[in-house]
């Protein structure tokens, strides 16, 4: 075996830079932490090395570069990593796992207006990192790429052939790592990939999937990751003629509409609280906030519609999982979704639902036909492993 046998995942956000360090193929996690509100000069990092206890501390970083630096100093250097992965979102024509070089970089700019949070950050992070240390591949796993094989009647958008074939518009679908960690733990759990699986990964963002025997049949999502489930403080799915009404013959213009259904909407905009959390609105929906309470209650019910489409789909299904912040620790938000389901033959536990938070567990009731499960995302280990799988594919 090489004596390069690892593998640094990295997560580059505007102003963050998140790391685990992987040893391969163990998979083993040497190495964890990360650098936030980078920019100031009072950035936290937490640096968690093996075992021991986590250094914390704050320290400044005028830039992501002086965080990577200070990073690789923390981790003794960078000459026992064979490759970086990254988690990008898409690029325009490229899925799959690549090797992050200049054609992907710039199929990834193309896609910019898109995802104006997302992309642009990441660009410039690869590129730093090319840079720093240009003979260290940097491989990365599109959240396209779990829904490289669903077929045209499912991603084609009912709009002018030209649209698609020109342009690109059509459905996708992102969380690829998260919904593929998932749904491939629990054909390990159950002991077959013989599944039909319904992912829910309900998060910061939010998406479905619908998995049959390890393969993703249909998803939530539309073309960007402002489409499918109402998000955190996007609006998800959004009627567009309403969206040109707004822009158009209300006057709103186009840029302020933009803001308002990408920053302004979601649970945090329909609560009209400051905050889209979900344990908030939880916390106003208890002390009488009407408007928090329906936040919730839409929430589940376009949760639920992706669900009745996706049992349609598959006829069916075995497994339902719950996954990310909300999937994990909100057994409220889980009994919402679950409940009135005794036509499918699904059954919650009731006192297990209520007990489980962020661990392996199976939540219904043994009769249940559709069998309930939470399982901890870790989109992480995906990377890692598609990083060193496209190393030796290269050897
Ligand atoms: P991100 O997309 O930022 O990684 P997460 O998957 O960590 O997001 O999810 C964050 C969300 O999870 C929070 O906004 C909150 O709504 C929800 N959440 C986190 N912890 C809890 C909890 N204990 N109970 C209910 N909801 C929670």
């Amino acid at each position: 075996m090489s004596a390069k046998n690892k593998i640094l995942v990295s997560n580059i956000g505007s102003t963050s830079f998140k790391f685990r360090l992987f040893e391969m193929p163990s998979e083993k996690v040497l190495a964890k932490g990360g650098v936030e509100r980078i920019g100031s000069t009072d950035c936290p990092y937490t640096i968690s090395l093996g075992d021991a206890a986590p250094e914390k501390g704050t320290a400044s970083f005028p830039d992501h570069g002086a965080a990577i630096r200070f990073i690789e100093q923390k981790l003794g250097g960078f000459d026992g990593i064979a490759a970086v992965g990254f988690k990008p979102v898409m690029a325009k024509g490229i899925s799959g796992t690549q090797i992050m070089d200049e054609p992907v970089l710039r199929a990834m700019e193309d896609y910019n207006t898109l995802l104006p949070a997302h992309n642009p950050p990441y660009i410039a992070g690869v590129r730093l990192f090319n840079q720093l240390h240009p003979s260290l591949p940097c491989i990365g796993t599109f959240e396209t790429a779990f829904y490289d094989h669903i077929g045209p009647a499912t991603y084609r958008y009912p709009v002018p052939l030209e649209w698609e074939e020109k342009y690109g518009i059509r459905r996708y679908g992102f969380h690829g790592a998260s919904h593929r960690f998932v749904s491939q733990r629990c054909a390990e759990l159950r002991g077959t990939d013989k599944l039909r699986v319904i992912s829910c990964h309900l998060g910061g963002s939010s998406s479905i999937a619908a998995v049959v025997d390890g393969k993703a049949v249909d998803s939530s999502w539309g073309m960007t990751p402002q489409s499918g489930l109402p998000q955190n403080n996007r609006a998800g799915d959004f009627d567009c003629f309403a969206l040109i009404y707004l822009a158009r013959n209300l006057g709103l213009g186009l840029d302020n509409v933009e803001k308002a259904l990408t920053s302004q909407s979601g649970l945090k905009g329909m609560s009209g609280l400051a905050t889209g959390d979900i344990r908030d609105l939880d916390e106003a929906a208890a002390k009488g906030n009407a408007n928090a309470r329906i936040a919730l209650d839409m929430f589940a019910n376009q949760i639920r519609r992706f669900i009745g489409q996706f049992l349609l789909r598959m006829n069916g299904a075995d497994t339902l999982i719950f996954t990310a912040g909300i999937g994990e620790n909100s057994p409220s938000l889980r009994a919402a979704v679950c409940a009135n389901l005794d036509f499918c033959g699904l059954e919650l536990d009731p006192e297990l639902n209520a007990a489980t938070r962020a661990t392996e567990t199976v939540i219904s009731k043994p009769s249940s036909k559709i069998e309930v499960r939470v399982i901890p995302t870790n989109e992480e280990i995906v990377i890692a492993r598609n990083a060193w799988a496209k190393l030796q594919e290269s050897h």
